[in-house]
């Protein structure tokens, strides 16, 4: 997976692509998808949600350059895989997750892991987590029509925001950096995640 998925693609962080060598993305899944578990591929975890493709969480953690230490805000813990990468790195990671029995279950595969500095909240992450701001980075892992007002005031001077800005159907990678003269944007490339559900996002489930 992270010769061929990753390392090809042209993932070039030495310390991204070791983390993911040696997480074991089949503990993040239900059982009956374990042999898929290094699929080029998101899959399903249950209650209508995915775990990303491994290229787009490679990408993604990339693009956030968390350093050991740093302060990351991610919300939508889904599996809880992408927490785990970071948590690797030696990030803090303050994580949130609407659903509570998909935080239940990854908060259970943190503790298997033996994975620190993870702290978890049960909410709508579209309103950042004021009381633990400002962060050095933070990850949206689910789809927002537009980035939420509150998560760019909680960014760190320096600090990277990393989302998928789009409609339902498709959504452009969005890096947002504060730089000295203000926030800056780049586009990272199209990626299609599950919506951030959310009065500040898309409001309702697409199919309720
Ligand atoms: N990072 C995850 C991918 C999760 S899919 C992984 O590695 O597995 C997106 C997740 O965002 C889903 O679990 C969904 O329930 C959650 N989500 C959607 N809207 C949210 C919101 N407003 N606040 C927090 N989590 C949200």
């Amino acid at each position: 997976m992270v010769a061929s998925q990753l390392a090809a693609r042209g993932i070039r962080d030495g310390r991204v692509l070791a983390t993911m060598a040696w997480l074991p993305r089949e503990w993040f899944l239900p059982p009956h998808l374990a042999d898929e578990a290094y699929d080029d591929a998101p899959l399903p975890i249950g209650n209508g949600q995915t775990i990303s493709q491994p290229f787009i969480v490679a990408l993604m953690t990339e693009a956030l350059a968390p350093r050991r230490g740093d302060c990351v805000l991610e919300i939508g813990t889904g599996s809880g895989y992408q927490t785990a990468v970071l948590a690797h790195l030696g990030a803090r990671v303050y994580t949130v997750e609407r659903l509570p029995d998909l935080l239940v279950e990854a908060e259970e595969r943190f503790r298997r892991l033996g994975l620190r500095g993870i702290e978890t909240r049960l909410g709508d992450g579209a309103a950042g987590w004021p009381e633990r701001a400002p962060f050095q980075g933070i990850i949206v892992t689910a789809a927002a029509p537009a980035v939420p007002p509150p998560l760019p005031e909680q960014l760190a001077p320096g600090g990277r925001l990393v989302i998928p800005v789009g409609d339902l159907a498709s959504q452009e990678l969005v890096v947002l950096e504060r730089g000295p003269a203000g926030l800056v944007a780049r586009r990272a490339g199209g990626v299609r995640f599950v919506p951030l559900i959310s009065r500040l996002a898309f409001t309702e489930e697409p199919w309720g």
